[in-house]
């Protein structure tokens, strides 16, 4: 089955006329980035319009049109919640839910599964009826991760797409621009509204030669992780290409993509070759393969761009594939990469534990049919060679199709022979949902995985867990030898019988030859008509709740409201509305508020969460305090510092404050995503004229707005402090609120004026 295949020949019918626009007005070849970002510009019928001139990278604030969505289970509560409220009976673009973070890896996937199809019955039961009702595609718990399904079944090359998930990047693999972003982004599209990027910089990473022996597509993510670091492609697109970037599997290019979130990249992307056409046609699409055929050199840059890359892309990198050795990054962060070769005086220099715990392999970045293929290939020789592994093994399929081909071709059984837990085609230790036996002693140990990220506690909550990354083959040949410092290319290993064996280098198919094959996909596809579904949510859930429209603005100024915090130095997402444990109540707007704040340092005592209730004079947590304010119909407000509100798009660090009363955020400065999820959902988001002013508050001050009733694009707000010893400061606040956005201030919140619009 092809999904959505007439609104892929829409996006190739209108590309080649677009691309020739855009090179024309930016006046020289384009990049194949380039190219996507300026076919899926926002509003067609304006398009040639909007494609006036030369949008300038890392600066201009562009509205675009992705094609579809992609959501996995724990950012889609709160997500498909919002989107209930828009008033609208369906998504406007093609959109997908994956059940996939939410299933514990344990003893193997048949009683894994078991237990989180119970345990998560709720979740799961409201993401399919919301699904159903709204013409979202739902793929069932046991599927598969997202972003292989995605490349399995949604990806298409020169697309653009939005997911809630930062490794949708890893669409990329197929031609795509792949992206992600908030669930508050995600809505927006939802509900038919554009969606705002700063138009990116460009990488280019040209790759020459050709891979070979142990080095697999992983070690190109985690030498370009090496050069780049964790925060190099921030704000980029990185486009590979050169003799090297064909010459890899599309699952490999894949990996690729999706580990370019280690480094920060807005996403990353391959032009479309053979490699690509191979893969739509293994996976069931050959109409999507000669769609793509017909506009292929609009697919990738222009010819000009990749001779002289150096004229086109803001930063270029070259890596020779012949010369490339396998490297296993760590621990704690994907960005340390260590050649193999090196591992044994790196390792010792800085004491890592040598002995190999377990072996993990899979994740969305390499649970393909390719990585599990080549990674077999090492088990076998292990059974062949009689080598008892010191290691456990484990692996996650990235989707059903994968595990019910790899079954039929011998490959899960080999596995099997070794000892492995073949664990549910989900995310698992990637997400931290493994239950480990012993990671509770909190014991220093090592364990090496084919995952993307491997900061401290995120495959077993044990801080002392050193995990690093790796291929799946080297993760296979590390796990048998049991230590982190074997290198499989020179090192032998004694078997059975005492005698000293190597390993042959791995070998593995690109694509099954006897093509894929799945029993039941796990896909459930929507309603044609959902007027009539009830979305199913128990009213005494602690897990979900139904959300009730914020209300909108009274038309007066606010008068009398109270200081909640006034929070001191950084104030992330994360201090905002924590992760960890209050990551179960996503999709409860009321029990997860409990978290409002508590990571913020309180100005005036140094301490997180705790700040006095200015109605009893006495110190409690952060939300109760706000509670009682509510309680009482008092207003209050947040100041902050710089960047207030950095670090993940999380629609939850808007939500709660909104939820429980607070009106107004005033700082010294905004991260920009965060200013723009408190706009909207009706807050009043302020910074300060004078940052001086900052000093100005005190802890017992009283707020009250002098001109909001005048609220107008460039015009400052002035408020009122009113100290407790009688004395007052007016305090100019600037704001960026331009007029369609004072009008969500002024509905109550964004999703609640295009409620009123959608109703008119
Ligand atoms: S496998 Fe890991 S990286 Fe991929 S979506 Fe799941 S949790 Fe995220």
């Amino acid at each position: 089955m092809i999904f959505d295949i007439e609104m892929i020949k829409k996006v190739y019918a209108q590309f080649p006329e677009r691309v020739d626009k855009a090179r024309q007005v930016v006046g020289r070849p384009l990049t194949l980035a380039e190219k996507i970002l300026y076919t899926h510009l926002w509003d067609g019928t304006r398009w040639r319009e909007l494609v006036a001139r030369a949008f300038v990278r890392g600066k201009d604030y562009v509205n675009f049109a992705p094609d579809r969505i992609a959501c996995q289970d724990a950012t889609a509560q709160m997500a498909l919640l919002q989107f209930m409220q828009a008033g609208k009976s369906k998504v406007a673009v093609p959109t997908t839910v994956h059940c996939d973070h939410l299933i514990q890896a344990k003893e193997g996937a048949a009683t894994d599964l078991k237990v989180a199809t119970e345990q998560s019955k709720e979740v799961f039961d409201f993401l399919s009826s919301v699904s159903n009702k709204y013409g979202i595609g739902f793929w069932k718990p046991g599927a598969g991760i997202i972003h292989q399904i995605v490349l399995e079944n949604y990806a298409f090359p020169g697309g653009m797409m939005i997911g809630t998930d930062s490794h949708t990047v890893n669409a990329g693999g197929l031609g795509m621009l792949a992206i992600g972003v908030g669930g508050a982004d995600a809505v927006d599209v939802m509900a038919g509204m554009p969606w705002e990027l700063k138009f990116p910089k460009l990488i280019g990473v040209k790759l020459t030669g050709k891979l070979s022996g142990w080095t697999a597509p992983k070690d190109v993510i985690l030498k370009v992780a090496d050069i780049l670091t964790v925060k190099g492609g921030t704000g980029a697109i990185v486009e590979y290409f050169g003799e090297g970037a064909k010459s890899l599997s599309c699952t490999g290019k894949g990996t690729i993509c999706n580990m370019g979130a280690e480094i920060g990249a807005t996403t990353s992307t391959f032009g479309y070759d053979e490699a690509m056409r191979r893969y739509l046609l293994a996976t069931g699409r050959e109409e999507v393969a000669l769609a793509a055929d017909a506009i292929a050199p609009y697919l990738t840059a222009d010819p000009e761009v990749y001779a002289d890359p150096e004229k086109f892309f803001d930063q270029l990198i070259e890596i020779d594939l012949s010369t490339l050795e396998p490297y296993i990054n760590g621990p704690f962060t994907p960005d340390r990469g260590t050649p193999v070769s090196k591992m044994k005086e790196v390792a010792r220099e800085n004491d890592w534990p040598l002995e190999v715990q377990w072996g993990l392999i899979g994740s969305c970045t390499n649970s393909s049919y390719e990585d599990l293929t080549r990674a077999v290939s090492v088990v076998k020789q292990a059974l062949e060679k009689r080598i008892t592994p010191k290691a456990s093994f484990g692996i996650n399929p990235g989707s059903e199709q994968i595990h019910y081909t790899t079954e039929r071709d011998g490959i899960i059984d080999a596995f099997e022979q070794l000892g492995t837990r073949v664990f549910t085609n989900a995310c698992g230790p990637c997400i931290g949902q493994w239950d480990r036996e012993g990671a509770e002693k909190q014991e220093k140990n090592t364990i090496v995985h084919s995952f993307n990220r491997n900061f401290s506690k995120r495959a077993d909550g044990n801080p002392n867990t050193h995990a690093f990354v790796a291929s799946p083959e080297i993760v296979a040949a590390l796990a048998i030898a049991g230590r982190l410092d074997f290198n499989p290319i020179t090192d032998t290993l004694l078997n059975d019988q005492g005698e000293a064996v190597k390993l042959t280098p791995p070998y593995g198919e690109e694509l099954p030859s006897k093509g894929f094959a799945v029993d039941d996909p796990g896909y459930q596809a929507p309603a044609e008509d959902g007027s009539n579904i009830e979305v199913v949510v128990s009213p005494t859930s602690n897990r979900l709740q139904l959300l009730t429209p914020f209300a909108p603005w009274d038309g007066k100024n606010i008068i009398g409201a109270k200081l909640l915090i006034k929070a001191q130095g950084k104030c992330t997402t994360d201090h905002i509305s924590m992760a960890g444990a209050w990551l179960r109540f996503r999709g409860h707007l009321d029990n997860i508020s409990n978290n409002m704040l508590i990571g913020a340092v309180n100005a005036f005592n140094g301490k997180t969460n705790s700040v006095k209730n200015q109605l009893t004079g006495e110190y409690d947590e952060v939300p109760k305090v706000q509670r009682a304010y509510k309680a009482a119909g008092i207003p209050s407000i947040v100041v902050g510092d710089h960047n207030y509100g950095e670090g993940s798009s999380r629609e939850h660090a808007a939500m709660e404050p909104r939820h429980l009363g607070v009106r107004a955020v005033l700082v010294k400065s905004f991260a920009r995503i965060h200013e723009t999820n408190l706009k909207k959902q009706g807050m009043l988001a302020l910074t300060f004229a004078n940052e001086a002013d900052y000093d100005k508050i005190q802890e017992d001050d009283v707020i009250n707005f002098l001109d909001l009733t005048s609220f107008a694009p460039g015009t400052p707000l002035h408020l009122e402090f009113v100290h407790k010893d009688g004395s007052k400061d007016v305090i100019t606040c600037n704001h960026t609120y331009n007029a369609q956005q004072i009008g969500w201030f002024k509905a109550g919140s964004a999703l609640n004026q295009l409620k009123e619009k959608s109703e008119r």
